[in-house]
């Protein structure tokens, strides 16, 4: 069973072929600046060179043709036919309260996909172009919704209301989703296999750290608290997004800085974070460059940055009682030796003892973990896309 992956975004769009027989990748590419000028298309079959194509591409339709065409094409094709590819996987990132699970798309679920949208009013709207394009592009072939807040959609109640009057909970679904779900869920699985446990058996912390950064608490298989809240902006500090705040600086500053809603929206999510804070950059390698040269406030960035994510880890041990394991993940969480070591060194309350020798690697599945170790840590690189393909020939197999 042949399954395509599509991440719509804006103005791009990301694409997996998979080969479920054994989970291999038999191409991938990107779409970039879709209805902009210049876009182009990047596709990269197998293990062949990258073949770039810089043609008009003026909305996800004619994306998603290009990305068909380029799949069966005679020189850089890696299928004979369209019809060899038996489903197609997207992922949307709000499911909000209609979608704890991933779903196959019928007229119903696209009826309920845009009441979705308002939660997400800039990511959802091009999640449901790509569905409506395969659509009509794939009469027939099956196609699967996979959310990033779903995995999450297990919280209890008392998790997820925040301090607010509840008519608004009833009245706006104002209320705590979480995301990256997809990844949470992919490393919490993996981590149960490396540690030959079913995943209803124990008790994980998985901590994804990119740009956009979460942690959750994934208790018997199932999340019971998660970082992230109605939006990707409450929890962690992130690349350029403040992460938890008291609700007051936002009224403060607006009058204090004479900002509207719209713009206090951006500096939030756009300006802060340990861009924010280092004055240096939102990529982490840059401040990490900054600190080894003594930038006072590189340090610092990342000081926040790993005191949060410390915070959270004991909040979410003493949600579960209890932890097994805790999982680094994302570009951040897999790639950087130094960060893993600054959170870890607060775990030792919890007997979590980091080996620094096993951690001295990147972007590999591996324990760093000491033998002796109570708690065990793990780096698991993150793979969303394997996750949708999962889900969506589970889905389609039944
Ligand atoms: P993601 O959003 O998962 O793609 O992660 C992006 C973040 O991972 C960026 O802030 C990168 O700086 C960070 N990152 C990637 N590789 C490294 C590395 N080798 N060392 C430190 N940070 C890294």
């Amino acid at each position: 069973m042949k399954v395509l992956v599509i991440n719509c975004g804006s103005s791009s769009l990301k694409y997996q072929l998979f080969n479920m027989a054994d989970e291999s990748v038999l191409a991938k590419g990107l779409v970039e600046r879709i209805g902009i000028e210049g876009s182009v298309l990047k596709h990269q079959p197998g293990e062949a060179e990258k073949v770039t194509i810089e043609t008009e591409i003026p909305d996800h339709s004619v994306a998603i043709k290009l990305v068909l065409n380029a799949l069966v094409d005679a020189k850089h094709g890696v299928i004979k036919d369209m019809n060899e590819i038996s489903a197609v996987g997207h992922r949307v990132v709000h499911g909000a309260e209609k979608f704890a699970t991933s779903v196959r798309i019928n007229d119903a679920v696209m009826d309920a996909l845009e009441e979705c949208i308002e939660m997400a009013p800039l990511h959802n709207p091009p999640n449901i172009l790509g569905i409506k394009a395969c659509e009509k592009l794939m009469p027939g072939v099956a196609q699967v919704g996979v959310f990033d807040t779903a995995f999450h959609q297990t919280m209890p109640k008392h998790a997820f209301i925040y301090g607010l009057p509840y008519e608004v909970y009833k009245k706006h679904g104002i209320r705590r989703y979480g995301f990256h779900g997809t990844s949470h869920k992919f490393v919490s699985q993996q981590c149960a296999e490396m540690m030959g446990q079913k995943p209803e058996d124990i008790k994980v912390i998985t901590c994804h750290l990119g740009n956009g950064s979460s942690v959750a608490a994934v208790k018997n298989g199932a999340v019971v608290d998660t970082s992230m809240g109605l939006t990707p902006l409450e929890g962690l500090v992130m690349g350029t997004r403040c992460g938890d705040i008291d609700p007051a600086i936002l009224p403060m500053l607006m009058k204090k800085e004479n900002m509207d809603a719209d713009a206090i929206d951006s500096y939030i999510n756009k300006e802060s974070g340990v861009l924010g804070i280092s004055g240096v950059s939102s990529d982490f390698r840059d401040i990490e460059g900054a600190a080894d040269e003594g930038n006072e406030r590189a340090k610092l960035a990342l000081d926040v940055f790993a005191y949060r994510v410390q915070k959270y880890v004991g909040a979410y041990a003493a949600a579960m009682n209890g932890v097994d394991a805790i999982v680094f993940t994302a570009g951040l969480g897999e790639n950087s030796i130094s960060m893993r070591e600054s959170i870890a060194e607060a775990f030792g309350y919890l007997g979590a003892k980091i080996d620094k020798e096993r951690n001295n690697v990147r972007g590999k599945a591996c324990e760093i973990s000491t033998a002796d170790s109570k708690v065990k840590l793990f780096v698991i690189p993150t793979n969303e896309e394997l996750m949708i393909a999962r889900d969506t020939k589970s889905i389609c197999l039944g």
